[in-house]
């Protein structure tokens, strides 16, 4: 299925056939990426008196309840409502679904105890998009369930995220559990940078965390679906996915 788009005075082509799906799958238990020491998710059936919810177990049909955080665990695009006083639901703020993406793959840099994605390391071939998506080096599977509760784990520097911003990017994805710090004294300088929050909010950005770019995907040019279960929170689940460019 082609598809072409018209957009800026360019026109391309996609196959819509050929999704390449970003984001994890959530599961039940402990074997998901997890982060903010957030317990292990729970699938279960619902049991009402003698009724159970599960097929295998006697029920009529499979009904579960599902407890997760959507930050904590697993692919989730959250809006400016993570950081404001007052709350903004993601499902509110963000209302277009498919934009122009570009993928890049950075090494953060070691500074101190830091490992540090760098102004210069998201300037190096800049291309004007507005999506991006970060893939961060080394690209090991392990990340599909990494615990990063504890771990420090890699982060943008503010300057990018300013960049990012002022370069008009409206959509960030990234591998990591947050684009800042782990602790941080709660600053969240790169989210406060990104969304221009309070300054000048930016209500229609979004970021997006805890994806997964498969190594085939090579650097470059996408249509990028930024899809999101439609909770009134200000994060929820997704599943970004990218149709190459052709
Ligand atoms: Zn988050």
């Amino acid at each position: 299925m082609k598809a072409t788009i018209e957009h800026k005075g360019h026109t391309f082509q996609v196959d819509l056939s050929q999704p390449i799906d970003i984001s994890i799958p959530l599961k039940n238990g402990a074997n998901n990426p997890t982060a903010w020491y957030v317990p292990k998710v729970k699938m279960e059936p619902v049991v009402i008196g003698d009724w159970v919810g599960e097929v295998k177990q006697g029920g009529s049909v499979n009904f579960f309840n599902i407890a997760f955080n959507p930050h904590g665990h697993g692919t989730h695009t959250e809006c400016v409502g993570h950081i404001s006083k007052e709350k903004y639901s993601v499902n509110q703020c963000v209302k277009k679904f498919f934009f122009t993406a570009e993928v890049k793959s950075v090494t953060p840099q070691l500074k101190g105890e830091d490992q540090v994605i760098t102004l210069e390391s998201i300037q190096k071939n800049w291309t004007a998009t507005e999506a991006i998506v970060i893939r961060t080096l080394p690209n090991s599977k392990n990340k599909l369930c990494r615990q990063y509760s504890n771990s420090n784990p890699p982060f943008l520097q503010k300057e990018a995220a300013h960049f990012l911003k002022e370069e008009g990017v409206k959509h960030l994805l990234i591998d990591l559990p947050s684009i800042d710090k782990e602790v941080d004294g709660g600053v969240l300088a790169a989210h406060h940078a990104f969304w221009n929050h309070p300054e000048n909010t930016r209500f229609e950005s979004s970021i997006t965390e805890l994806i997964f770019v498969p190594d085939e995907v090579v650097d470059g040019s996408y249509l990028l679906n930024l899809s999101f279960a439609p909770f009134d929170n200000d994060a929820s689940p997704c599943r970004p996915t990218l149709y190459k460019i052709c």
